[in-house]
């Protein structure tokens, strides 16, 4: 239907919800609502002054809604680090403040929503997919909808039917949210403009790993190849208007969960779903074919010896990253720092609030005896450095992303100190948090660009902000939860048989 406005054109109602979270369902502990109204939960209004000209999804809904004049409503947004399978009480909130807010806001004539697409939630293994048909029942078979995902979506079956629209974002680190928003957005207007209906076909291939994970950063890989793929089909044909290579959340033990290639368009569903086939089999083919190797802890920590103030080496302790759901309280890559002797040299972060509240109580300048990190699980983490630290600084931890990963992002460390250990400044949180941001330094005065030696925990998203000032950027297997190697994980819910589980040609 068409609403009118008092001057007389005529315009579209549209919800704009995110909602979005990766879950490791290895991870312990549930992502709580307490931990989503930490870190980033807003509503109605709210949500517009939260995410107006940020670089988050929102931030490109509202300006392509402003754009086309669309009347919006916003009733919720709701994201936290990844971590384990978010609380059944979370997901209630979700369905029923979006549920409430759509229903408030109907008749609607499209719906847009950012959701990360590997969210699972206690007692449900698609929780993305759960949304979805909550929204299809709410608005009806007619209302367009379309939505966003993290290039790292595991996309189900239900999914795919019940989403007419899918766009992924096609950079890893993720640098595109806005203009995959806007994209997403557009062709909703397109949908919304009438003529034959959009459609989403998923394709999946027995494997774990596919399209390189996803990387994009290194300019070439399969995942490259892949995208400029999708780029000529969605050119040459304009019945085909979305191609999205998803790599997949391997940490995540349920079914769908693992590379897919989602197609939509108003093409004939046997077409679409061709060009998802062959899209999905080369990238099976080419499964095994990674433009990232992992270094080892030796070698990661020779590399480090090179750095020098103002030309920092930087590793990323990969397989302890937060970002990826990972515990961040993983000791063995600060551990072998240490034993180097590096001076000029920062590690971001580890998460023990115990030993932050310590570090607070003692205040700065106090000399502390610590048992650091490893808390959780020392049979991915490795076990706690027991040590001397010197409280160099205690912070609240706030801090705003200003470089090209979601600028305008607003994070917070919680309680935090800054401990030195030998030569080594480190970053003690409360709240576990990836490193994708200079500022995640910077508040506590430590700059990376001056420092020799920079230790941090995260798979890709810092690249685009410490690559700039980084004499060398090496990647690191350092224990942790995000293991690439698979036979530690006790999975059980994924279709079988699966590579690299399973012998699969
Ligand atoms: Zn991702």
């Amino acid at each position: 239907m068409e609403a009118v406005l008092p001057y007389g054109f005529p315009t579209r109602r549209v919800v704009l919800a995110a909602i979005k979270h990766e879950s490791h369902t290895f991870n312990r502990y549930p992502t709580t609502l307490d931990l989503f109204r930490r870190q980033g939960y807003h509503r109605g209004d709210d949500v517009m002054l939260a995410f107006r000209d940020t670089g988050l999804e929102m931030a490109g809904f509202l300006a392509t809604a402003e754009r086309f004049g669309w009347w919006t409503r916003t009733p919720i947004s709701a994201s936290a680090t990844s971590g384990g399978r978010v609380s059944a009480a979370a997901m209630r909130d979700f369905l029923t403040v979006l549920g409430d807010g759509i229903r408030a806001a109907m008749p609607l004539d499209g719906v847009l929503l950012a959701l990360h697409g590997a969210m699972a939630a206690e007692g449900d293994d698609d929780a993305d997919g759960t949304i979805l048909a909550m929204v299809r029942a709410i608005v009806g078979p007619a209302v367009p909808i379309a939505v966003t995902f993290d290039l790292h979506a595991n996309v189900s079956d239900r999914t795919a039917t019940l989403a007419d629209i899918i766009v992924s974002y096609r950079t890893n680190p993720h640098i595109d949210h806005v203009p995959t928003a806007v994209v997403a957005a557009e062709l909703l207007g397109r949908a919304m403009a009438g003529g034959p209906r959009p459609r989403s076909v998923v394709a999946r291939a027995p494997t774990i790993v596919a399209f390189d994970r996803g990387r994009t950063h290194t300019g070439h890989g399969p995942m490259i190849d892949a995208l400029a793929e999708a780029r000529r089909i969605e050119r040459e044909d304009p019945s085909i208007w979305s191609v999205s290579l998803n790599s997949g959340f391997s940490h995540a033990d349920v079914w769908q969960a693992g590379p897919s290639v989602t197609v939509s368009g108003t093409a004939a569903p046997a077409r679409l779903q061709e060009v998802a086939d062959r899209l999905m089999a080369e990238g099976f083919r080419r499964r095994r074919e990674e433009t990232i190797r992992l270094a080892t802890v030796p070698e990661a920590i020779a590399a480090l010896r090179e750095g020098r103030p103002g030309a920092p080496v930087i590793v990323a302790g990969y397989t302890d990253a937060p970002g990826g759901g990972a515990y961040g309280d993983a000791t063995v890559l600060l551990r072998a720092m240490i034993e180097a002797g590096l001076t000029n040299a920062a590690f971001g972060a580890i998460w023990d609030p115990p030993t932050a509240a310590q570090a607070a109580a003692a205040g700065v300048g106090a000399r502390i005896a610590v048992r650091l990190g490893g808390w959780i699980d020392p049979a991915f983490s490795g076990a706690p450095i027991e040590a001397e630290a010197e409280v160099m600084r205690l912070s609240d931890g706030r801090y705003v992303h200003e470089g090209p990963y979601a600028p305008g992002t607003v994070g917070s460390f919680g309680a935090s100190a800054v401990l030195r250990i030998a030569g080594i400044d480190v970053i003690v949180a409360t709240e576990n948090k990836n490193i994708l941001d200079q500022q995640q330094f910077k508040i506590y005065g430590l700059d990376p660009a001056r420092q020799a030696a920079v230790g941090l925990k995260c798979m890709h998203g810092f690249r685009a902000a410490f690559e700039p000032v980084a004499a060398k950027v090496v990647s690191c297997d350092a224990g942790g939860l995000t293991t690439y190697d698979y036979t530690r994980l006790p999975f059980r819910a994924i279709r079988r048989p699966i590579w690299p589980l399973d012998a699969v040609e």
